[in-house]
């Protein structure tokens, strides 16, 4: 599934081909993907000119303007296996790429195609994002995103770790992925208080999180399956995808534990689960 810097990798490859064309027609293939429907997104989209591409979390955001005024923003989230395909608008159906789910006619004889093999990806036509707001937490990779900013959404929040990084509500962009290779960076167990950290702990989660975010989005993001193929953060990958093998810091084995339906990979020494007891560190007592 597509996160932060795979998302963000799509967008900038996807931005200049798509800026200030207009769009000419647009059909679904897949209607349950499309909201509010078929018919209400063509009649707000055709017509408009493609104004800006740019990415919020782990949506896709177009927006749109007929003359020099705002017409609304299409949101675009791939999920599992949403992809872009690019094409010709006198392309013969025979060479057209496999599972479209919807066709974008660009002018300039540009077709984009969004094809989505799972079907869990989605389109959503918003008027304004000013009033329909995404409902989901700070960009990681903003200058807002200070450790004090961390700091208060780990501790008003007294979930577990890993539930918490992968909350969209609380951060936006983080999956599975970057968000076992940041608590692994900043040596936190996935299964800690996030009320129970301590500030040099904040400050190594904030500075793990942007550090593995930057990494995945310098590597084009990380592809370890056919839905996502264009990475090469995935050799690079600290314990994501590493079960039984040997930690690369200490060697200890990276083990597989089951948190909220996620396999998370962890390292047992390098991310100790809570504070060693005291008759642990000093046997002779
Ligand atoms: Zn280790």
């Amino acid at each position: 599934m597509p996160e932060l810097p795979e998302v963000e990798t799509i967008v900038r490859a996807a931005r200049p081909r798509l800026l200030r064309r207009r769009i000419g027609a647009f059909h679904s293939r897949w209607v349950r993907q499309v909201s509010p429907g078929e018919r209400e997104v063509r009649a707000a989209i055709v017509g408009a000119t493609i104004a800006d591409v740019r990415r919020r979390g782990k949506f896709i955001v177009i927006e749109l303007e007929r003359g020099s005024r705002s017409a609304g923003v299409l949101l675009i989230h791939l999920r599992m296996s949403g992809r872009f395909e690019w094409g010709r608008t006198d392309d013969r159906p025979d060479s057209e790429p496999r599972h479209v789910r919807a066709t974008f006619d660009l002018s300039g004889g540009v077709r984009l195609y969004f094809c989505d093999a799972r079907k869990f990806g989605r389109l959503r036509y918003v008027a304004d994002l000013k009033t329909t707001p995404l409902a989901i937490g700070p960009e990681p990779l903003d200058r807002s995103f200070t450790p004090a900013r961390l700091a208060g959404i780990l501790r008003s929040r007294r979930k577990l770790l890993k539930p918490l990084l992968l909350d969209q509500a609380a951060i936006a962009g983080l999956g599975n992925i970057y968000t076992d290779e940041s608590l692994f960076r900043a040596g936190l167990h996935p299964l800690r208080k996030s009320s129970s950290l301590t500030d040099p702990q904040i400050a190594a989660l904030h500075q793990a999180i942007r550090r593995t975010l930057r990494e995945g989005i310098r590597h084009s993001g990380t592809s370890l399956d056919w839905a996502y193929p264009e990475g090469k953060m995935q050799t690079r990958l600290l314990v994501y995808g590493r079960g039984d093998q040997p930690c690369r810091r200490c060697g200890d084995t990276i083990v597989v534990l089951r948190v909220g339906q996620r396999s998370t990979h962890v390292c047992p020494t390098c991310q100790p689960k809570a504070r060693r007891r005291a008759a642990m560190t000093n046997p002779g007592t």
